[in-house]
């Protein structure tokens, strides 16, 4: 048996890049290009993925056939915390559900605690844990009706650390779901991956480190400076966020209003003295590739 048989009720978190569609690719190949009728593929939408990833899931849904089930956020504080099914057509693209989530918790903050919002930083991913984590869980727990499942992630065998801390969460067992890696254990590489996408019909079109949010703030400085030379509109909503708060996403960088300013003046080719050199990504979990 391969490691992409898959044994439901489980759930396959489909981030929109290249490694989770090369897993999804490889688990419906096994089964036949059918997935088990218990065996549930979701993407957790915050609106502020880029329109390439988007395209590309209805892309792998068209052409492989696979049902799979877009979910976002919409809680509005006062009427508890709640997410909803979409699809293709209206899923957002503006960010909608990261700004309902920014805004339920400033609320609940200031209602309950009389305290200041605060946004997500890389010790707080209340990001990645209420419109992805959460979003799945209330659709296999709610929607379903499934008190556990297997949750399969797209870890790839050359990303150690995250594998072991799925496999630490396995061990403390405080979640409904068990942490499933299918491509660690076949030891599945980046090489394989991208060699993989490059004999396909359709590919991403956008470079992996472009995946997921567009500048989050678990990217190294350089890929937001990249991101941002690229597209400056981009950074409007992670500026905007920070000034509405009046806090940050990470207190150990320039913000995103200085980030734009020196990409601006990487795009005009103003020599710039930048050191990020220790700073590499910290995206995981969920959020990954
Ligand atoms: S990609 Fe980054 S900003 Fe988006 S949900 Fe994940 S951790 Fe949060």
């Amino acid at each position: 048996m391969t490691p992409y048989r898959i044994t439901g009720p489980a759930q396959i978190g489909f981030s929109g890049g290249r490694s989770s569609g090369f897993m999804l690719y490889h688990i419906l190949e096994e089964h036949g290009g059918q997935l088990p009728s218990d065996v549930h593929v979701t993407f957790q939408n915050t609106g502020k993925e880029r329109p390439e990833t988007l395209d590309f899931i209805r892309e792998c849904q068209r052409h492989w056939g696979v049902p799979i089930t877009w979910l976002e956020f919409d809680g509005v504080y006062g009427q508890g915390l709640s997410w909803k099914v979409v699809n293709y057509e209206n899923a957002s693209r503006d960010g909608q559900p990261f700004d309902l989530m920014l805004r339920y918790y400033a609320d609940y903050r200031r209602e309950e605690k009389g305290e200041p919002p605060i946004l997500p930083n890389p010790v707080n991913r209340m990001c990645t844990d209420r419109m992805k984590i959460k979003a799945s869980t209330w659709y296999m727990r709610d929607e379903l009706g499934l008190d556990s499942w297997d949750a399969i992630i797209g870890i790839r065998a050359d990303e150690p650390k995250r594998y072991h801390r799925m496999m630490a969460a396995n061990q403390k067992g405080s979640n409904r779901w068990d942490n499933v890696t299918p491509m660690y254990h076949a030891g599945v590489l980046k090489a394989d991956v991208n060699s993989f996408w490059a004999r396909q019909l359709f590919d991403l079109g956008i470079d992996s480190d472009l995946g997921n949010c567009d500048l989050c703030f678990l990217k190294s400085p350089e890929k937001i400076l990249r991101a941002i030379v690229e597209n400056p509109e981009c950074a409007r909503w992670w500026i905007e966020a920070e000034e509405r708060s009046g806090q940050v996403f990470r207190k150990d960088r320039p913000n995103y209003r200085a980030l734009a300013w020196m990409a601006d003046q990487i795009g005009r080719q103003m020599p710039l003295e930048l050191d990020f050199s220790d700073e590499e990504d910290l995206i995981d979990c969920m959020c990954g590739d």
